[in-house]
């Protein structure tokens, strides 16, 4: 199996370069971002629970996410590999996804981290927000999910980093370019 963390702030272009895995690789993605909008639109309970706290910018509760993410697990028992897309964001989510891959006799293989500076961040995202209407495309919550991101997700590159599965990419370039940087790096690494 090939498991594959998609690591990056808001707006790095983790959701364009993971169709580029998925396409090339044949992974199941699983963005949680996706799956939390899925339950906004829904209108679940969960849905209910979360969108205040979504709408602020800032992070779900990290026992959400990973019931998200078991339940994910266990209905693709089919799968050649995940790609998780906004997943883990904090140390304990890691942590968890750590014990769920080695439950399935199974691991992550590599983070591959999207760098992009903060303010090329901001830009695209303000665009994103006028493209697509996301109501957490707005400056003032792109500028507190990148806060949350600083202080709650940075840290999870170092924990794959002590794995030494930690691979950075340069994020700005065109699209193109940039998922031909991570298919060398996983051709090389597979
Ligand atoms: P995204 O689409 O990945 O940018 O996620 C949008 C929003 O969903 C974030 O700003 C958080 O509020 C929430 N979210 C998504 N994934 C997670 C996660 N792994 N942990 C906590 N909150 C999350």
């Amino acid at each position: 199996m090939l498991n594959i963390v998609l690591f990056g702030p808001p707006g790095a272009g983790k959701g364009t370069q993971s169709q580029f895995i998925i396409d090339t690789f044949g992974l199941k993605h699983l963005s949680t971002g996706d799956m939390l909008r899925a339950e906004l639109a829904s209108g679940s309970e969960l849905g209910a629970r979360v969108r205040s706290i979504m709408d602020a910018g800032q992070l779900v509760s990290d026992e959400i996410v990973i019931e998200l993410i078991a339940k994910r697990l266990d209905s693709n028992p089919e799968a050649a590999g995940f790609i998780f897309d906004g997943f883990p964001r904090t140390v304990a989510q890691a942590e968890a996804l750590d014990h769920l891959l080695t439950e399935k006799h199974t691991a992550i293989g590599h983070m591959i981290s999207l760098r992009v500076p903060e303010e090329e961040l901001v830009k695209r995202l303000v665009k994103r927000g006028e493209e697509s209407g996301r109501s957490d495309d707005n400056e003032e919550t792109i500028r507190r999910r990148i806060t949350e991101y600083n202080t709650k997700t940075l840290p999870v590159a170092e924990y794959y980093r002590a794995q030494d599965k930690l691979k950075e990419i340069e994020g700005v370039g065109e699209i193109e370019e940039i998922s031909r940087r991570i298919s060398s790096l996983l051709d090389r690494a597979v």
